[in-house]
């Protein structure tokens, strides 16, 4: 809601101000206030024209020539000018009024700031900012604030409200004193400084974000972040979940049968793992481990404990194929063990469907598997007591969000009026585990998922052979198809990626079936299978369990060979157009193979010309195979907000700092808020106001 009436009115916000004013989030003065520039133009000196530099902002005097609206297309304003040396400047502009062909009228003397490019007149500006101005009109003495802003408001009508916010408007300190540094200005200096810098401060400083004004105000946004964060996880701490202990042998069965010994680190995970969901408060663990780690046989064991406790399980993967091989294997170790382990994906027919759904309600279904189709409404769980979700990252964050409140509310009404341990169900939510194989960087860590505790399987199984990787042009396919025929020959499996083709489907499928159709010709003694999206799952399934059993020596796929597919035997991975794949499916395509004893080999195929972000992606694959160093190149590559999936849900990211850069400050606003939400959690939650009162729900979820 908004509330226009906030704004004093000494600031002479007009009705139709604050309408805008609001798309931005800005509702009351000191929103006003806080709302920092994101970035400074420098109108400190005039440039001469052939001194200007294209793409790089600048600030010009020059005199009006000519001035003509030409109808090409659309209406369009030219002006041309010259400057003291005679150099001319056009400048463009497609939308204008009276005003602009007034003030830029012939003989005018105009001060322009924009970005200089090439057009077809030379040297132009394309909507500058203009203003008349007399010779002796002085110049600015310091850094101009550039705002964000919106439609129709004008960075000019901006700094004139800042003038008017920071004379009438001041902000009291919320924050104590034991929490902030010594050298960084209190709030109020710290705000005046950004929108208004003194001629003395440096430049650098301003723009690279690390003077002490920025360092007060970026701990004030991720301590708001911290706060809301800490918050999160104190609301969940505070939820019951059922203590899963075991009443019968089904975990030290399931645990007898496993065909081998844990690793060190599975042990470590699971210790951590079997602590939570003994405890009476729901886990929220993520269990991170490299591709091929062995991830699944600790979500098996944390199943095998919830069942043996007497709770359903249910475990999520974000693909048909991926949920189907979890299937197999759950299946193969829980049924001999006299449980009952049920698949549900939107392609199962609807009268399965009722079967299982029924099963699911009437507790005689003790693991579900499955997709999204999980958290579907018909679902009704019986008494859920844990909740796996593989591969979490490929969820977005809304997604994630969204599965935690379903699998919350999913427990039938039977249940719900049954108690345990003195607790009703209906106050219950269910542990979770959550798997990656993509690890989160330590500073995702610390302020997106602050709210996770991780477990680390930071070691393969035995006799892991490492993988090696080769950067191959493409036009030397010839001698990659004969390492194929070579490794087929000795009994080896290999797996033929096809090309991403994002603009087109269709395409994508072509070339899939024409590489297909090329392998067969060429390599007519080999079996040849192929997968791709269009198959429906059956298919798919048909042409995977082939693979899986050998009956295939070359499995050719589009990129829907997901993540987690598991085939020990399998050696060789070929990805066509390695260029056009992101860092995180590179390393998890690579992932399919290395789990035998044999040497594997995964080959990128690339075509000439790479663009820089390629070819540093194609080197970090060449120079690494380990996947946390992989995933910190992803981020420096992508920045944070493709890391998380956020450009589709709209969390909103952090507007000051750099989770990357400002790895200090995060660390201290952490510490700061939990020092705050202990001893004065009326000032954390005054703080959080000032910040996130219009985005707090989006963090903590
Ligand atoms: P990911 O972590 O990628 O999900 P998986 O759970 O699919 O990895 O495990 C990869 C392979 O390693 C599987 O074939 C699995 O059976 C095998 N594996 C897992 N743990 C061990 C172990 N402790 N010793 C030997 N093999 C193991
Ligand atoms: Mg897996």
């Amino acid at each position: 809601m908004t509330c226009l009436q906030s704004f004093s009115p000494s600031l002479k916000i007009t009705p139709k101000l604050a309408e805008k004013l609001d798309k931005l989030g800005l509702r009351t003065d000191q929103d006003v206030l806080l709302h920092i520039p994101l970035r400074y133009e420098d109108e400190t000196h005039i440039t001469p024209v052939a001194d200007l530099r294209l793409g790089v902002f600048a600030q010009a005097q020059v005199t009006v020539v000519a001035q003509s609206v030409q109808f090409r297309g659309r209406r369009s304003l030219l002006v041309t000018t010259m400057d003291a040396a005679e150099d001319t400047l056009v400048l463009r502009f497609l939308n204008f009024y009276p005003n602009t062909t007034a003030t830029l009228k012939e003989g005018a003397l105009v001060r322009v700031q924009g970005e200089p490019r090439m057009g077809h007149h030379g040297v132009e500006m394309v909507h500058p900012r203009f203003q008349g101005v007399r010779e002796e009109t002085p110049l600015s003495e310091h850094l101009s604030p550039v705002y964000p802003t919106t439609e129709g408001l004008s960075q000019g009508a901006m700094r004139k409200l800042m003038a008017k916010a920071m004379a009438e408007v001041s902000l009291p300190e919320i924050l104590p004193e034991q929490i902030l540094d010594d050298s960084w200005p209190t709030l109020n200096e710290a705000v005046r400084l950004l929108h208004a810098p003194p001629p003395d401060v440096n430049p650098s400083a301003l723009t690279e974000r690390d003077h002490p004004a920025w360092s007060r105000i970026k701990f004030e946004e991720l301590l708001a972040q911290q706060i809301s964060l800490t918050k999160a996880k104190l609301k969940r701490a505070a939820e019951h979940a059922p203590p899963l202990l075991a009443r019968n042998d089904v975990f030290s069965r399931f645990v007898a049968q496993l065909p081998f010994a844990l690793t060190g680190a599975q042990q470590r995970a699971w210790a951590l793992i079997a602590h939570d969901v003994t405890q009476g408060v729901p886990m929220h663990r993520l269990l991170q481990g490299d591709v091929g780690s062995g991830k699944t046989v600790v979500a098996g064991l944390a199943c095998a404990q919830c069942v043996a406790a007497g709770f359903q399980a249910a475990v999520m993967a974000p693909t048909e194929i991926l949920a189907e091989q979890l299937f197999e294997k759950l299946r193969g170790w829980f049924e001999p063990l006299g449980m009952r382990v049920v698949w549900l994906a939107s392609s199962v027919k609807k009268k399965d469907k009722q079967t299982t759904y029924e099963a699911i309600r009437e507790n005689q279904a003790h693991v579900v598997v499955g997709t999204h189709a999980l958290i579907q409404e018909a679902v009704q769980f019986y008494n859920l007591g844990l909740a796996v979700i593989d591969e979490q990252h490929r969820f977005g964050v809304m997604q994630r969000l969204e599965l935690r409140h379903k699998m919350r509310d999913n427990v039938s009404m039977q249940a719900r009026s049954a108690e345990n341990n003195g607790v009703k169900y209906s106050e219950h939510a269910p542990h979770q585990l959550m798997m990656s194989a993509t690890p989160i960087p330590r500073t995702l860590a610390l302020s997106y998922f602050a709210d996770l505790d991780v477990a680390v399987i930071d070691e393969l199984p035995p006799n892991r052979t490492p993988i090696i990787t080769k950067l191959i042009d493409q036009v030397r396919r010839g001698d990659v198809v004969d390492k194929v025929a070579r490794d087929v020959s000795l009994g080896r499996q290999v797996y033929w990626v096809c090309p991403l083709i994002e603009e087109s489907e269709t395409l994508e499928l072509q070339t899939a079936i024409d590489t297909h159709a090329t392998l067969v010709t060429m390599l007519p003694d080999v079996r040849i299978g192929l997968v791709h999206g269009r198959l429906s799952a059956a298919e798919k399934r048909a042409v995977m369990q082939a693979f899986v059993a050998h009956e295939l020596d070359v499995l050719v796929a589009t990129t829907v060979i997901e993540v987690g597919v598991d085939v020990a035997n399998a050696s060789v991975m070929v990805i066509e157009h390695a260029e056009r794949f992101g860092l995180a499916q590179l390393h998890q395509l690579r992932g399919r193979v290395g789990r035998g004893a044999t040497q594997s080999t995964c080959i990128l195929l690339y075509e000439k010309p790479l663009s820089a972000t390629a070819k540093s992606r194609l080197k970090t694959m060449y120079e690494t195979t380990d996947g946390f160093e992989v995933a910190r190149q992803d981020l420096l590559l992508r920045g944070a907000g493709e890391f998380l999936g956020t450009r589709q849900s709209g969390l909103p990211l952090l507007r000051f700092a750099d989770i990357e850069k400002d790895i200090e400050l995060l660390e201290l606003a952490r510490d700061a808020a939990a020092w705050l939400l202990k001893h004065n959690p009326d000032a954390a939650d005054a703080h959080l106001q000032r910040w996130l009162a219009q985005r707090e729900h989006y963090l903590a979820g």
